[in-house]
């Protein structure tokens, strides 16, 4: 898929908002026993973690720590973090029911992250990667200006490389402190595919549970190939707002994973499981 501003426009840009970060879920991860949210079952907790966070019981797709999900997917040893240097600041010194300096300070100090991406350098099975995956503890993985910049270094370094590029995304879309800083960077990622298609290496787009807002309508959806976990949320407004708007209910599992593949919007639904094999054999083909 070519990025938009490379199009010819059809019809005039839609001059939607973007919806607001999904409010963090309390974790259910602490403790020794963790209750499945969709069989309900208690099951332990280092069992469940062995399996990736995925229910041993049901199959449920657990949330699942950036730094982990790396770990396990790469190569071991292979991940080398960059750009760790990289702060959020806060350019409309903006304040809601808490300034935005403080909340930065706090999640900081809960998360031990500066901003709600990681990235870097990895092999997988042997391919080189210029990669990295959202945080979505960090203010629901809202993307402000620290994380556009660090999805823009990864397809920099992906291009200056010439190896494959590789996101992970779970995010609720932009980032409303940081206001048109924030929406900007969505116009500033596309841009960076735009310029790394020229090596033609592959983007490889997995979207997690969820994928929404401003992140799903630019560089996540503009995937050479686009996986999705099973039962993730991808959209850009949620289903709330769409049926205020076109004042018609919406069809049953709407912007689910499974949904969304029937109606040609992502190629495969990878459990957690297979998707190391899976993007091995993508990288053996496409790389
Ligand atoms: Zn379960």
């Amino acid at each position: 898929m070519a990025a938009w501003f490379s199009k010819k426009p059809r019809i005039a840009p839609a001059g939607s908002g973007d919806v607001e970060p999904l409010r963090q879920q309390p974790s259910r991860m602490q403790g020794l026993w963790v209750k499945c949210e969709a069989c309900e079952q208690i099951i332990y907790r280092q069992e469940i973690e062995r399996n990736w966070n995925v229910c041993p019981l049901c199959g449920h797709h657990l949330p699942w720590p950036a730094r982990a999900r790396l770990q396990a997917l790469l190569d071991p040893g292979s991940f080398e973090e960059l750009d760790r240097e990289l702060e959020p600041e806060d350019p409309l010194g903006f304040s809601d029911s808490k300034r935005y300096r403080e909340r930065l300070r706090q999640t900081r100090r809960a998360l031990g992250e500066a901003d709600a991406f990681v990235s870097g350098l990895g092999r997988l099975e042997g391919h080189p990667l210029s990669l990295g995956a959202f945080v979505f503890e960090f203010m629901g993985g809202s993307m402000g200006s620290v994380v556009g910049e660090k999805v823009t270094r990864i397809f920099e370094r992906a291009a200056e490389r010439r190896c494959a590029a590789l996101v992970f995304s779970a995010s609720g879309g932009a980032r409303m402190q940081e206001g048109i800083f924030s929406l900007m960077q969505m116009a500033k990622t596309s841009a960076a595919i735009a310029r790394f298609r020229e090596v033609k290496k592959p983007f490889i787009s997995v979207m997690l549970h969820p994928t929404t807002g401003g992140v799903a309508a630019s560089f996540a959806w503009l995937g050479d190939v686009v996986l999705a976990e099973p039962r993730a949320l991808i959209g850009f407004a949620g289903p709330r707002v769409i049926e205020q708007t076109i004042r018609q209910k919406l069809p049953e599992g709407f912007q689910r994973s499974e949904f969304l593949l029937e109606h040609g919007m992502v190629d495969a639904i990878v459990p957690r499981r297979e998707l190391r094999t899976r993007l091995g054999a993508l990288l053996s083909l496409m790389d």
